[in-house]
């Protein structure tokens, strides 16, 4: 079968008409990016939301015009609309049927059918650990017996193949989702799995937004018990759309000791209340060091500050995890430490985390979706 090149797909591109019916879409600027992977082609486009009808019309077309390439197995177009807050882009049903508009949406988002709870793991500011920690709490909920997907919505630095040994891109079903890949028990959508590595997208708040919708609604996800979503760093505009868009069951906020990372973790903490999201708890990570030549603990970040911050706030205290070289090593070669080595004290921190956050889900635990453990009694 011919190899697909992005080249090839832009060229064809040329043939399509943007909204205007007569700019190329190669050339109107709404082509925000085209990532190809073996036969599997995934299209950004840019539609003006004041035009729905033109919009259905070029997505259709941009579909059509890809799937008729040689060599191309899968496509998906992502719709980056600018949206007025508040609403949702219009679905298709993915047999090329006219689009149905969306229902009127709750303030805090439609639930997504088969998914339980979703939980936001979320950052004040970059750097604290929050996509290290958002795979290790979704492999321990796993290990634990649920039903787990990871959304990573970290637009500024789409980490979760990576951290899962991710090296795929998904396939797109017959009825038109997405189809998470899994690993380590968890299945994952990550947004980097949709654009272009070598050319990262400038996101906008809006096309965030739509681009989540469809990551949220149109994936094959169900049945779930948690879907975990890796947001963005930071507590901007766009981290407040999403967690006010989003059917949130709740979020955990992840900060390291440092006074300026808590000072971030307490707008993290004040966003979700302002959406009226409730905080499952605070996670203090690099917590502190054990040397690993002569086992001394070594409070680098004045460890206990978000315990402190937590009791202040009355917000739940979820756990404290080590700097640890262990825990970036194997995430960065994509085995998270509870997957990797579950009977480790780091692991063993996680799977604490883990359980408290389903206990502040559920008090008593999750149970619907799980299958009773099956006792044979011999007599
Ligand atoms: P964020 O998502 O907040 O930007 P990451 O999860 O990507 O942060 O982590 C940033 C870096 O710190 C990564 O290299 C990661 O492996 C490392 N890291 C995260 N948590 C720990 C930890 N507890 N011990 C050692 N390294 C860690």
């Amino acid at each position: 079968m011919p190899m697909v090149s992005k080249e090839k797909v832009i060229a064809v591109l040329a043939n399509v008409t943007a909204q205007d019916g007569k700019t190329p879409m190669s050339e109107s600027g709404a082509l925000q990016g085209v990532s190809v992977r073996e036969g599997k082609v995934f299209v950004a486009i840019q539609a003006d939301q004041g035009n729905p009808g033109a919009m259905e019309g070029v997505r259709k077309a941009v579909d059509e015009a890809v799937r008729g390439i040689e060599g191309v197995t899968d496509v998906f177009v992502t719709l980056t609309a600018e949206l007025q807050p508040g609403s949702t882009p219009q679905r298709g049903d993915g047999h090329g049927q006219p689009r149905q508009k969306a229902p009127p949406k709750r303030p805090d988002g439609d639930p997504i059918p088969g998914v339980k709870h979703i939980v936001a793991v979320a950052s004040g500011k970059g750097g604290v650990g929050k996509s290290t920690t958002s795979a290790n709490i979704a492999v321990a909920l796993a290990a634990l017996g649920l039903k787990v997907g990871i959304l990573d919505a970290d637009i500024y630095g789409p980490s979760m193949p990576r951290l899962l040994g991710i090296k795929t891109k998904p396939d797109v079903t017959a009825d038109g989702q997405l189809m998470p890949i899994s690993n380590h028990g968890v299945k994952v959508i990550s947004i980097g799995m949709l654009v272009d590595e070598d050319t990262p997208m400038v996101w906008r708040g809006p096309m965030v937004m739509s681009a989540l919708t469809q990551l949220l609604r149109e994936v094959a996800w169900a049945p779930l018990d948690v879907l975990v979503v890796d947001m963005p760093p930071g507590t901007g505009d766009t981290q407040l759309t999403m967690s006010q868009n989003v059917p949130l069951s709740g979020a955990v906020i992840v900060s390291t000791p440092q006074d300026l990372a808590l000072l971030d973790a307490r707008r993290g903490i004040a966003m979700f209340e302002r959406v009226h999201v409730p905080i499952l708890g605070v996670v203090e990570n690099m917590s502190y060091f054990i040397c690993p030549k002569c086992g001394e603990r070594s409070e680098i970040f004045a460890h206990g500050g978000a315990r402190q911050e937590a009791e202040k706030m009355k917000v739940p205290f979820l756990g404290e995890v080590p700097l640890d070289m262990a825990i970036r090593e194997l995430s960065d070669s994509g085995n998270p430490v509870v997957a990797a080595d579950p009977q480790s004290p780091h692991a063993q921190a996680y799977m604490a985390i883990a359980r408290r956050v389903l206990e502040a889900l559920e008090p008593g635990g999750i149970s619907s979706s799980r299958k009773a453990p099956m006792f044979v009694v011999e007599s």
